[in-house]
């Protein structure tokens, strides 16, 4: 099977299978060889590495992982790309393992446990647009070993991982991210590179996992509560924002209190405050309960 990385080859097997695009699993495959390059690099692939993809797609990027890690793992939803995979773009290759799973369901730590014996993985995808927040999120989220992520993303959403207070951009996907790891935009992706060719350009990022998280939190599960709830109406005050939470329990004065303590004003916005500033004032709030 010829490398996929060009329109030619990437035609010539979408006419083989008569296979058409779902809008609906977010399906732009790539088709620039140096790009592809570019994401190995930046994802610093090695031949020790297990690698879990998101979203193989006709195996483009799936091929550039096989021929330069020890083990691939690829997780596809569309059950029409599996034959296509198997039988034909990944056949060659032993080190490859293909589920036909919606990633946001897959147990990734059972994978990990099974094919990297627990130790931390890299994750590296061209991903869905339509589910990267939820994916990055539960990456993260999921007590998963992970070493690093590298991932094509829109780009606005990549400057949206990068971006701190005082900027339209900062947001929960900012902090979640910048708590759990640190950002590198590697590189824009202009949309001709893709087909079919989405309406937006996109971006290269890599997130390397911390060892131990920036700031020290007394009940992470809150803080994050409280941050989504800051941000969910991000144009109100801290304190009615968190009041207005459901699920959270904190009252107006518990805000006051803790913002004070702080020697910041009370008509302060969520959007104004740094990780290190949400750190300190969950633990004043959870010293209150
Ligand atoms: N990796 C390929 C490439 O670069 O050419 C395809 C990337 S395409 C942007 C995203 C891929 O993710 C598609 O193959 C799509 O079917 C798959 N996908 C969408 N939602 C998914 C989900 N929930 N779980 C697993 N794969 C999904």
């Amino acid at each position: 099977m010829a490398t996929l990385g060009n329109p030619t080859n990437t035609i010539a097997v979408l006419k083989k299978y008569d296979f058409n695009f779902q809008k609906k699993y977010g399906q732009n495959f790539l088709i620039d060889s140096n790009i592809l390059e570019n994401i190995i690099k930046a994802a610093e692939i090695c031949t020790d590495d297990c690698v879990i993809e998101i979203g193989p797609g006709i195996g483009t990027m799936t091929q550039y992982l096989c021929e330069n890690a020890r083990e691939v793992v690829a997780v596809e939803i569309d059950k029409k790309l599996i034959p296509i995979l198997k039988q034909d773009t990944l056949a060659a290759y032993d080190n490859i393992t293909i589920l036909n799973e919606d990633i946001l369901k897959t147990d990734i730590n059972a994978i990990v446990q099974e094919k990297n014996n627990g130790a931390p993985i890299k994750v590296v995808a061209n991903l869905p647009y339509y589910i990267t927040t939820p994916i990055i999120m539960g990456l993260f989220e999921g007590n998963i070993p992970i070493e690093s992520i590298t991932v094509m993303v829109q780009k606005e959403v990549a400057q949206r991982m990068q971006s701190g207070p005082g900027t339209k951009d900062y947001g929960a996907l900012s902090l979640t991210v910048q708590y759990y790891a640190k950002p590198e935009l590697k590189f824009i992706v202009p949309a001709g590179c893709f087909m079919p060719r989405p309406n937006v350009d996109s971006a290269v990022i890599r997130l390397v996992r911390c060892q131990n998280p920036p700031v020290t939190v007394s009940n992470e599960k809150l803080m994050f509560g409280i941050i989504r709830a800051a941000f969910n109406q991000r144009r109100k005050t801290l304190v009615n924002s968190l009041n207005n939470a459901a699920g959270l329990n904190i009252t107006k004065q518990q805000v006051h209190n803790a913002l004070e303590t702080m020697g910041l004003p009370s008509t302060i916005r969520g959007e104004a405050l740094t990780l290190e500033q949400f750190a300190v004032f969950t633990a004043l709030l959870t010293k209150i309960e």
